[in-house]
């Protein structure tokens, strides 16, 4: 039987109740045999990270200030859920050697990553009591070389073997030991990397990410209010959800399992019943292939340079040209429709800050173009869907949506990868043309009945 490693986030484990649930979730499956874990997150909106609290003690340290006042906060956080709980577990000694730590690192102005890394490394052996498993240090298994990357080998080597003859653990995430030993995290967030480097390393069955929400969302729920959840989402077509803009996982935390083929589960502590998202390699038998499509993204923001020149469609190196003023500019592109005398290029409003025309009067000289023109507030909003080259419906039926909202389609750009249809509209119908496409996916008892 292939294990399952569940990764707690903060709210999760924000108090000892959110902790109960969590513990009764992994008592729930036996095959929950490692256990990841955040530090303590918000119990309320106006409440402090537990991570928050510790990087603003060592800014203290590092001015050399007094930060006994956070770090009581900390303290108190931590002691008070081993009180409610019931634990025997002995923190006191661990935080105040911590707090003498997060002072002489910080007073010799060193890095915040040994005080940021004490919220999960204290909330470790809490979890790991409560479940009766035992707690490992993240910085005895997880590896970074001298560079700061993730020694993978090393890690995934180290990982392996130690949880492989434990059977079952608590680790606490987003942390691991550079060569000297010395504590150094991941980026915000990284206790989903740590989650996904200890499921590849003991190849899980699934990696299970126990977050507040539902799964992901099919679009933005400030655009669509109540949007539904998406149940399965291929790693191929999450890219394209996150490139587009929305809101997934950390892209290091899917390297990882993407690799070794493991799904990602993305599930709802506050609402274990409902089965979230599943993210699966493509082809994985529960990746059906409907008309339905994954997800709607997009982002505002975007300016057009609109470029014309008679018989431009004969001039070989007409598009490299213009492409070197842009390279030259450190102006990235983001998509380039072409007509016949035309050619567009689509790209991010603010990377053209303060060099816009500069950059269209060099466009104009290196193709003697006859026409150079900017064109402003173009949103980008990407339809994603496996089926979506599968069955050509799905394109017919996101413009007719569009033209029943009586939006004007300025671009349109279907990626290589055929999983997705890129749609251009103006940034003040973008709400608007996103509420129209997922209606007409989603809610809209008109459309065509799913192709099986
Ligand atoms: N506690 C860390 C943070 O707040 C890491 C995590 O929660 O994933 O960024």
């Amino acid at each position: 039987m292939r294990p399952v490693v569940a990764k707690f986030g903060g709210t999760s484990l924000a108090d000892a109740a959110q902790i109960l649930k969590s513990r009764d979730i992994i008592r729930a499956d036996e095959r929950r045999k490692f256990v990841v874990v955040s530090a303590p997150g918000k119990r309320t909106d106006a409440d402090q990270k537990i991570t928050d609290l510790l990087y603003l003690c060592h800014e203290h340290a590092r001015r050399r200030l007094p930060f006994e006042e956070v770090f009581k906060v900390v303290r108190e956080r931590y002691l008070g859920i081993v009180q409610e709980l019931g634990l025997k577990v002995d923190l006191r000694e661990q935080l105040e050697e911590g707090r003498a730590r997060i002072a002489e690192i910080g007073a010799a102005g060193g890095a915040p990553d040994y005080a940021a890394s004490r919220g999960e490394a204290w909330n470790g052996p809490i979890v790991a009591e409560l479940l009766g498993y035992p707690c490992v240090d993240a910085a005895e298994i997880i590896f970074f070389d001298e560079q700061g990357r993730l020694d993978a080998q090393r890690t995934y080597a180290t990982c392996g073997e130690r949880l492989g003859v434990l059977g079952h653990a608590v680790i606490p995430g987003f942390y691991g030991a550079m060569p000297n030993g010395a504590v150094k995290t991941f980026s915000r967030g990284g206790s989903d990397v740590t989650g996904a480097i200890v499921a590849r390393a003991v190849l899980a069955e699934t990696y299970e990410n126990w977050t507040d929400v539902p799964g992901m969302l099919i679009t933005d729920p400030r655009v669509v209010p109540g949007a539904y959840t998406i149940e399965v989402v291929t790693y191929q077509e999450l890219r394209e959800l996150a490139y587009s803009g929305a809101k997934v996982l950390h892209e290091e935390a899917v390297f990882p399992v993407r690799e070794a083929g493991i799904p990602v589960n993305v599930r709802n502590t506050n609402d274990p019943r409902h089965d979230g998202t599943l993210v699966v390699p493509e082809g994985h038998p529960k990746a059906k292939v409907g008309f339905d499509i994954t997800g709607i993204a997009g982002r505002k923001g975007f300016s057009v340079i609109l470029i014309d020149k008679a018989m431009m469609n004969g001039e070989i190196g007409f598009a490299r040209r213009v492409l070197s003023v842009l390279e030259q500019n450190g102006v990235s592109l983001e998509h380039m429709p072409t007509g016949i005398d035309t050619l567009s290029l689509v790209v991010e409003a603010k990377g053209l800050e303060g060099k816009a025309e500069k950059v269209l009067r060099e466009i104009e000289i290196a193709v003697q173009a006859d026409k150079v023109q900017l064109q402003g507030e173009l949103a980008l909003i990407a339809v994603v869907g496996r089926g979506i080259s599968r069955h050509p419906r799905s394109a017919a039926t996101v413009f007719r949506a569009l033209l029943d909202a009586g939006i004007h389609v300025r671009m349109i750009d279907q990626g290589s990868s055929q999983l997705n249809i890129i749609v251009g509209v103006d940034g003040a119908r973008f709400e608007d043309a996103v509420r129209a496409i997922y209606r007409v996916f989603v809610h809209d008892d008109e459309r065509p009945a799913p192709v099986a």
